[in-house]
């Protein structure tokens, strides 16, 4: 679950970092009187959405006083980053900028840990910087048993700066990002600039903290952080209807039970040659409310060419996904091709109730997963 800036500049705000202070507003008049109680002059006003870049997008612009800021507001709000909509911005006094640095803590599969990623080299072009002059990253495992260690926080404070006053408050906050990271269970936590101001200041500026779904449970605090108007709607659409979707870029709708069996289909889509538009797994109890779900969710994706439904009946009982693809078709219209492949518990019934409104089933996996796939390769072509 991703977090907005507002609320990560809280949490590290608690964990003791500098970081300015703020206010958001959801339409410009608001904008305008959180720039007056902020009593700045000059504010920054900031799209609050789920997506980076957004300083090169447009979605982050200084204002001279509150009046710019409501115009500035205006332009903003409603504005669409990487296809989401701006619904909310972020007021906060503009900081003077001296040097701009990256931090960052993630957790690593590779090494199995926390790592550290810092930069001299931070602000809009990081990813550029990476790209182009990787030395100028440096990296620290962590231990998860001993933390983030002082000599390893001083250590990469002064890959950012030479002066000991600059590296000995950069030290102290990445001890605390590493805190706020562990407490809310993240995935990620970076401050992207970390900015000098011409004083010497170490303040944060921008906070992205992504927070790992299964830790949720264990921190209803920040569960209750979710914007669902942020999120995908159909990934929102899928989450309510108890369906695990994840939107991919493919052309192949895919309709499963169970996350393994989801992933080998995928698996098998790619090897046939074609891709997937997307994952999902109805879960091992599907009754046919869930397809119903599924079927709108999936055909709402435009790019989706075909749909392939690949069940696997043990708890699932084939004829509650069968009633459910049945049911989906009168209540809406599913202008795809469909492909079912279903085998297990109450395979017969299932048939029948297909063969009864003139579906076709397969039980084979491969021979429907080509199927699918040259459907939708034959509708691209179309
Ligand atoms: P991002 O592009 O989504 O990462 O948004 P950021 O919040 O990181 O802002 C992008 C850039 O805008 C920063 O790297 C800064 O150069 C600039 N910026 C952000 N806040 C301020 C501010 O308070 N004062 C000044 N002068 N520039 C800022
Ligand atoms: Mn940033």
């Amino acid at each position: 679950m991703n977090l907005h800036e507002y609320q990560a500049r809280e949490l590290l705000r608690r964990a003791g970092i500098p970081v300015p202070p703020d206010g958001v507003a959801t339409t410009p008049r608001e904008a305008k009187q959180v720039a007056e109680r902020l009593g700045a002059g000059k504010v920054v006003v900031k799209a609050q959405v789920h997506a980076g870049g957004r300083g090169k997008a447009g979605g982050v612009k200084l204002a001279d006083s509150p009046e710019e800021a409501e115009r500035t507001a205006a332009k903003i709000l409603g504005m669409k980053i990487k296809g989401l909509t701006v619904h909310t911005v972020l007021l906060a006094p503009a900081a003077e900028i001296a040097s701009e640095a990256y931090v960052g803590v993630i957790v690593d599969r590779a090494s199995q840990s926390p790592v550290f990623m810092v930069s001299p080299a931070g602000g809009i072009d990081i990813e550029e910087v990476a790209a182009t002059t990787p030395e100028k990253i440096f990296r620290a495992r962590v231990d998860a048993r001993y933390g983030l260690l002082p000599h390893q926080a001083l250590g990469l404070a002064f890959r950012l700066y030479h002066d000991v006053g600059p590296a000995r408050q950069a030290a102290d906050i990445l001890q605390k990002l590493y805190r706020a990271f562990v407490d809310a269970g993240a995935s990620l936590a970076e401050i992207n600039p970390l900015v000098r101001t011409p004083r010497g200041e170490i303040v944060a500026l921008d906070a992205k903290i992504v927070v790992d779904d299964s830790e949720l449970d264990r921190h209803p605090e920040i569960a209750a952080l979710r914007d669902p108007t942020a999120e995908e709607p159909s990934e929102v659409q899928a989450r309510e209807a108890n369906l695990t979707y994840i939107r991919l870029e493919g052309d192949v709708g895919c309709v499963v039970n169970g996350a393994g069996l989801a992933m080998a289909t995928m698996d098998l889509v790619k090897y046939y040659g074609g891709e997937p538009a997307n994952f999902l797994d109805i879960g091992g109890s599907s009754n046919p409310e869930k397809v119903v779900n599924a079927l709108k969710i999936i055909t709402a994706d435009q790019d989706v060419k075909a749909i392939l439904f690949n069940i696997f009946g043990g708890i699932t009982r084939c004829d509650d996904v069968a009633n459910g693809i049945v049911a989906a078709t009168r209540q809406f219209t599913v202008d795809r091709p469909i492909v079912i492949r279903l085998t297990g518990t109450n395979e017969q019934e299932a048939v029948e109730i297909l063969n009864g409104v003139g579906m076709k089933a397969l039980t084979d996996m491969d021979e429907a997963v080509k199927q699918a796939v040259g459907l939708a390769k034959g509708a691209a072509a179309a």
